[in-house]
């Protein structure tokens, strides 16, 4: 069962130390006190060698090293990972900057980046023997969940609060999770979830407390160092709801740095929704604690009013020498059908949101025209087909006669 690439835990807020097999938060700091998980970097590089990776399958378990678990753990096979970088150069017109790249997420096995920290979130309940898995969300973290049990026969137990949005609620039936719909809010669905773990010894998925799902989350950011090598971008640019996906990007891209696979680091631009922006609230105060905020946007997936990694995702923006920027609704809408109409990457709104952002960065000369940028497409917008309808125009509607069309292509200046 030994995971002897791991050094130890350190906790986020106090820095004080922890046993390599820790799974919760730090004694001193409570849910504060997120830890974060240390390798053993030598040895590491004497395995992960380019030479050794040339020869490993492309997804993301060929960084095996680098993952919280034993050596004696087999992956589903279920690809996930080693996600495509495509070049969206109309996009990128658009927005009036020399490169840009996409890295589509959305090709993961449940259409989310979420499938990074779920899989090594099931993997670890099996380890430890435990009978089921349990987390509470309304989105992705919740489809990818049920996902993940059902590639390695786990049992899950997702709770939503009352207002989940139908697609995804679908999702996580038909994987056969046991939904338990808590008629009240997220937190206090969140809270049922907590205390049934502990009753029942169920493993805990929820990010805040757990340290290793983050681990997960890292993979994107190894793909990119190995993908794009010295020709990194300026730039990498991810939306931020708790700060796990960017904070995870940034340690993966460090320990890649860290490694010697890449010679140098791309700055971050963390991106939040006007109306959920806590993190980037925080990143500009300088100060050691969150602000008081709302969570009032259309993108589910990044509306959180208290972000639970923001420490780890306002350092690594300070590390990177990046910024965080915040958009409204409005604009997100528009860079969901700016990436659908100009790349045909189809994202949901939070994953919109990264677009929406950089397009905000290079107007406000953030982020200059002549600079190259990566942005991750966290999620699917066929997640949540109303927002897509809300960002488009309506179909014609027609009856089937040929005079009628032509008239209406008229009006809409189709001809
Ligand atoms: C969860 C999520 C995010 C943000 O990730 P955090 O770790 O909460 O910051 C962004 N986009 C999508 C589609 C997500 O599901």
């Amino acid at each position: 069962m030994a995971r002897q690439h791991i050094h130890r835990l350190t906790c986020l807020r106090c820095g004080r130390h922890h046993a390599p097999e820790s799974s919760s938060t730090c004694d001193a700091c409570g849910l504060e006190g997120i830890l974060d998980v240390e390798y053993d970097y030598e040895r590491v590089a004497s395995t992960m060698t380019p030479e050794a990776l040339r020869s490993r399958a492309a997804n993301h378990w060929r960084y095996w090293e680098l993952l919280p678990l034993s050596d004696g753990t087999r992956p589903p096979s279920l690809h996930l990972g080693m996600t495509p970088v495509d070049e969206a150069p109309r996009l990128a017109a658009a927005l009036g900057l020399r490169s840009l790249r996409l890295k589509d997420e959305t090709r993961n096995p449940t259409c989310s980046f979420k499938d990074r920290a779920s899989s090594v979130g099931v993997l670890r309940a099996r380890e430890e023997g435990r009978a089921a898995i349990a987390c509470a969300s309304t989105g992705n973290a919740a489809s990818s969940l049920a996902g993940f049990s059902a590639a390695v026969g786990l049992e899950s137990f997702i709770f939503v609060p009352a207002r989940a949005p139908e697609p995804k609620l679908a999702q996580l039936l038909v994987f056969g999770a046991h939904v338990v719909r808590v008629q009240a809010t997220y937190d206090d669905a969140w809270e049922l979830c907590q205390a049934a773990c502990e009753r029942y010894g169920w493993y805990n998925r929820n990010c805040a407390v757990n340290p290793y799902l983050v681990e997960g989350k890292k993979t994107a950011g190894l793909e990119l160092a190995e993908q794009l090598g010295a020709d990194l971008p300026d730039w990498v640019v991810v939306s931020v709801g708790d700060g796990c996906t960017l904070g995870g990007v940034w340690k993966g891209l460090q320990q890649m740095h860290r490694l010697g696979f890449i010679p140098r680091l791309p700055r971050l631009l963390g991106v939040q929704a006007a109306g959920s922006p806590a993190v980037a609230r925080a990143f500009a105060a300088g100060a050691d604690t969150l602000p008081d905020a709302g969570a009032d946007t259309l993108a589910d997936s990044i509306a959180v009013s208290r972000p639970r990694n923001w420490r780890r995702a306002v350092r690594a923006v300070r590390e990177s020498h990046g910024t965080l920027v915040c958009v409204e609704d409005a604009e997100i809408l528009e860079a969901m059908r700016d990436t659908a109409r100009l790349s045909a990457i189809f994202p949901e709104p939070a994953a919109a949101a990264a677009t929406a952002g950089l397009a905000r960065a290079v107007r406000e000369g953030t982020v200059h025209p002549r600079e190259s940028a990566v942005v991750l497409v966290t999620g699917n917008g066929l997640k949540d087909t109303r927002a897509a309808l809300q960002a488009t125009r309506p179909p014609l509607d027609l009856p089937p006669d040929l005079d009628a069309l032509d008239t209406a292509l008229r009006e809409h200046r189709l001809l």
